[in-house]
């Protein structure tokens, strides 16, 4: 029977593939929708009824989908590549894509596709965050570089109308086709503050308000490709890159724990040319199997992946059963441990230093772990884990070689840009447990967020809460001790960096903070020893070597701190702090010679900076220099 099953299974796909090769390859039209729970898609709840209900009315529904990583760039990774994060090695923010990768994209350029990318968050922004994202796209509208104040809209993340109206100027520009879009719409990631006239309509529930209008610029997108004809014969995916706690197993965001609440997404398949057939698939599927689905479609010659095709399943020929591997090495940069699950249809086990393991047929809301090592069901699902951790190839560690600059910006999207400290991490399974902190996680998340929105006051509770729970949480001690030295309280900044210097010496930006916090008290030894520890950890970095020389300076050591502004300046030659502070110390000597050329230089990078050109005036009125 098994064997009867699989030829009609092979033969159906053989007539599958002729058929595709006869029509023309369609355009195919690829929508992420961030941090996009299922239930706001199907079911009771939902709140997006235009654009997914109109995909669902032509195409099929796949009820259930799930994504192998709660957290943005991995989770875009598995479903641009078709592999899990242990084979691309995206495992986080920041982490390239490799070159080895096969993407998406890749594979369509060479089957005479035009490619096209529309991101709507720094994250994916494959100049800083996301490098790699972009092999194989002909356009990826990144955001523009170095644009650090402001407004968070245009520099940090863009609405999803901004998007979409992109995506179609691209497409009026690119009428013939075969063409392979990519659009990714935000706006339900927090903060939520959707625009009017959802956030009246939803007022209290904002999250759903910024559902219903990315779901409202579905729709509009889909309604363009209808009016250029394009709608029919094109497949088209809409689908989420993970879901979002909204306080379900205590979790307010996503990418801490591995529940369905952020696992489980919505997935709509349009099939190109088929008619409408509101077809229901409740199979589990994965994100890792869009990429094996859209290279069917084309004809494609079949690269490696970790998925399969989704077509058979809505042609009624497939009831292989698929599983599920999920991961989140996020905790890490909290000092917590990685988890790493293995979902069935029926059950999902979690590898944590508390074990998990939830029976979803009788319990849907993994509210109860029925672990027991010996039972039958946890071994099978076990060695499914081994398998996987054992076929995975082990990818050269990957320092993500992200500017600091940027991994600032993070912040303001509600993600810690700290290096994750993974390999100085003997063994992970001896650190907490992330679902016994989520509480310290929500409050971290929740004063970051404060902070970027200008509100000090709550963050500083939040951190406040946080710390109460983990006294020793160094993401904890580093915000809190950067948002008062920010804010000019530096003894409060100096006993919060201390901490965290303390928990993690070899964090470069907190041994800076403690530095520069330490100089502002003027205990100019200790800003020296901290800043020293600082360039040695990140030698490149210009403040902390131009703080340093003004330590030294401040100790007499006036050779010594004009060998550091030399330094400084050979680092970053545009910036002009390095040249005026050799002059100062030019000046104090004396050498008013020495220092007028800098000033002059320093004036030429500044021209509108009044107080160089205060100095220089000075500087020039002073009789000759001693030398
Ligand atoms: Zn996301």
């Amino acid at each position: 029977m098994q064997c009867i099953r699989r030829i009609a299974f092979s033969l159906a796909l053989l007539v599958a593939a002729a058929c595709a090769q006869t029509q023309d390859p369609p355009d195919i039209f690829l929508i992420t929708v961030d941090t996009l729970r299922a239930d706001r898609v199907n079911g009771e709840n939902a709140v997006a009824t235009r654009g997914f209900a109109r995909l669902a009315a032509a195409g099929v529904t796949f009820t259930q989908a799930f994504t192998s990583t709660p957290l943005t760039s991995p989770a875009h990774a598995s479903i641009l590549t078709g592999r899990y994060p242990a084979v691309h090695g995206v495992h986080d923010f920041g982490f390239p894509l490799p070159e080895s990768m096969t993407t998406l994209a890749e594979v369509l350029k060479q089957s005479g596709y035009q490619t096209a990318a529309f991101v709507g968050a720094l994250v994916l922004d494959s100049k800083t965050l996301a490098p790699g994202f972009d092999q194989g796209f002909d356009t990826y509208f990144n955001f523009p570089a170095g644009k650090k104040e402001g407004s968070r809209w245009g520099r940090l993340e863009r609405r999803a109308g901004d998007v979409v109206a992109e995506a179609e100027r691209w497409l009026a520009a690119h009428r013939s086709g075969p063409r392979f879009v990519w659009v990714h719409l935000y706006d339900p990631h927090d903060p939520y503050e959707p625009p009017e006239p959802f956030a009246a309509q939803f007022r209290g529930r904002e999250y759903d308000g910024e559902v219903a209008y990315a779901d409202s610029e579905l729709a509009r997108f889909l309604e363009f490709l209808n009016a250029n004809g394009w709608y029919r014969d094109a497949l088209i995916i809409a689908t989420g890159d993970h879901g979002e706690g909204l306080g379900d197993h205590g979790e307010d965001s996503h990418g801490i724990l591995l529940y369905d609440s952020t696992l489980h997404v919505p997935l709509v398949v349009k099939p190109a040319g088929d008619r409408p057939n509101r077809k229901v698939v409740d199979a589990l599927v994965r994100g890792v199997d869009l990429f094996a689905t859209m290279v069917e479609a084309v004809g494609a010659p079949a690269s490696k992946t970790d998925g399969t095709s989704l077509s058979p399943l809505w042609r009624g020929i497939d009831d292989s059963a698929r599983q599920l591997v999920a991961e989140t090495q996020y905790p890490l940069r909290f000092g917590w441990a990685p988890l790493l699950a293995l979902r069935s249809e029926s059950h999902k086990l979690v590898e944590a230093p508390r074990v998990e393991f939830y029976d979803l047929k009788s319990d849907p809301g993994e509210t109860r772990n029925v672990y027991q090592p010996w039972s039958e069901d946890v071994r099978r699902l076990r060695t499914a884990l081994r398998h996987y951790r054992e076929s995975a190839p082990r990818p050269a560690p990957q320092n993500a070689k992200v500017l600091q600059s940027t991994l600032d910006e993070l912040k303001a999207l509600g993600y810690l840009g700290n290096d994750p400290g993974a390999s100085e991490v003997p063994e992970p399974s001896l650190l907490p447990d992330p679902k016994d902190r989520i509480a310290v996680h929500n409050a971290l998340h929740a004063a970051m967020m404060l902070e970027s929105q200008g509100n000090d006051r709550g963050a500083r509770e939040a951190l406040n809460r946080a710390l109460a729970l983990e006294p020793e949480s160094f993401p904890g001690r580093s915000q809190a001790g950067m948002l008062e030295l920010r804010a000019g309280n530096h003894r409060a900044a100096v006993a919060h960096l201390k901490r965290a210097h303390q928990i993690r010496p070899k964090d470069a930006s907190v041994a800076f903070a403690l530095g520069d916090a330490l100089f502002a008290l003027k205990d100019f030894a200790a800003a020296r020893s901290a800043l020293n520890a600082a360039l040695q950890l990140d030698p490149r970095r210009y403040e902390a070597r131009v703080r340093l020389g003004e330590a030294e300076s401040a100790l007499g050591n006036l050779t010594v701190a004009l060998a550091h502004f030399e330094a400084a300046a050979l680092l970053q030659p545009d910036r002009t702090e390095a040249d005026v502070a050799s002059a100062r110390v030019y000046l104090t000597r004396g050498e008013n010679a020495r220092a007028i050329p800098l000033l002059r230089r320093a004036a030429r990078k500044a021209p509108d900076d009044a107080s160089i050109a205060t100095l220089l005036a000075e500087a020039e009125k002073r009789p000759a220099s001693k030398k």
